[in-house]
């Protein structure tokens, strides 16, 4: 079954734009998701399409006006529930939200502009606030794509290649180990020897290693989260007790 996401922008190119290339686009031709983009201002009873206007209360830059975004839901009852405004203020996205969404059969995304979105507009039509993190964009757009892109990652056929997104850092809880391509030197840097040895259970196992001993080092939340290393992992790491570093070979 095809995910559907509605986007609702101010700038309806640069989400199709990037939804049409590469990873993203290839998964819409072959059926795993459907994007529906929507353009605020063609909802707008303005002559100059105008989409904004000052704060009440005053102060610095605009608003997002409510009666567009609210006519723009209404044009389509086919539009994807849940409806997901991007704002700062939101839930934090993470691998966790992406792997919600992409059980869903659709969601829709809600971007902001300006100072942000009338407030009852958000209060009327919006289920849920997502954030990209604690950091200030000029518009949701970004947001909304990152969202896009993560989630269809993870539909089946996302990636012609369901496997991939299993190893991928998150995938179990951890952060992926290190990739390495030809040339077997580069610029005085020897790709770990055993990469090259041909033994394939040994080389998952110094892969596993190499993923618990850096999320171990760089993200002990994570580490944490799963509740340490099972007896199995430990084994591993009595194997392959030091992270590998690029040239020392072994
Ligand atoms: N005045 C707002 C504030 O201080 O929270 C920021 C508004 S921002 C300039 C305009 C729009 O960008 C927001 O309405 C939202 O849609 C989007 N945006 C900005 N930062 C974001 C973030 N961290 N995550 C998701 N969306 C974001």
């Amino acid at each position: 079954m095809s995910l559907r996401i509605d986007v609702l922008t101010l700038f309806p190119e640069a989400v199709s734009q990037y939804a049409t290339t590469s990873v993203l686009g290839r998964a819409q031709e072959r059926g795993v998701w459907q994007l529906h983009v929507h353009d605020i201002r063609d909802a707008s009873d303005d002559p100059h399409r105008t989409v904004d206007d000052t704060p009440f209360g005053g102060g610095a830059g605009m608003v997002l006006l409510g009666e567009p975004i609210l006519r723009t839901v209404e044009s389509d009852p086919g539009m994807a529930r849940p409806l997901i405004a991007l704002t700062p203020s939101g839930r934090t996205f993470s691998h966790d939200v992406a792997l919600e969404l992409s059980h869903l059969e659709g969601f829709s995304l809600l971007c902001g502009r300006y100072e942000g979105i009338d407030q009852r507009a958000l209060d009327l039509v919006v289920d849920e606030e997502l954030s990209l993190g604690d950091f200030v964009l000029a518009g949701g757009e970004l947001a909304a794509l990152c969202v896009i892109e993560s989630v269809v990652r993870l539909r089946p056929g996302g990636l012609g290649n369901d496997e991939s997104t299993l190893q991928e850092s998150f995938g179990d809880g951890l952060l992926e180990y290190p990739h390495y391509t030809r040339p077997a030197q580069l610029r005085g840097l020897n790709v770990p020897e055993i990469l090259r040895s041909g033994d394939h259970a040994r080389i998952l196992r110094w892969r596993r290693a190499q993923s618990l001993l850096r999320t171990m080092a760089l993200r002990p939340d994570l580490m944490e989260r799963r509740g340490g290393l099972s007896a199995h992992e430990q084994a591993i790491l009595d194997e392959f007790p030091a992270l590998d570093e690029t040239g020392q070979n072994g």
